[in-house]
């Protein structure tokens, strides 16, 4: 198997398309806008994971709540 690079803007770029909580940053690093971290993206195992565990999951369970409790609020006007 080639040995990937760790720093390609292609990769960067597929993850983005795949999670929209990443950003590229001007240094081709991954950028979580969840928790405010670069996250390791040399293999997608480490962006899942990140995804997967800890306080990134927590935030956005907090934020799927907001959203829902916005929609109740808006929708009963
Ligand atoms: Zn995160």
């Amino acid at each position: 198997m080639p040995k990937a690079k760790s720093s390609s803007p292609t990769k960067i770029k597929a993850i983005g398309n795949d999670f929209e909580e990443f950003t590229a940053t001007s240094n081709q690093k991954l950028y979580c806008q969840v928790c405010c971290c670069v996250v390791e993206h040399e293999k997608r195992i480490f962006v899942e994971q990140h995804v997967a565990i800890g306080n990134h999951h927590k935030v956005i369970e907090k934020r799927n709540i907001l959203v829902w409790s916005y929609k109740v609020i808006f929708s009963e006007k």
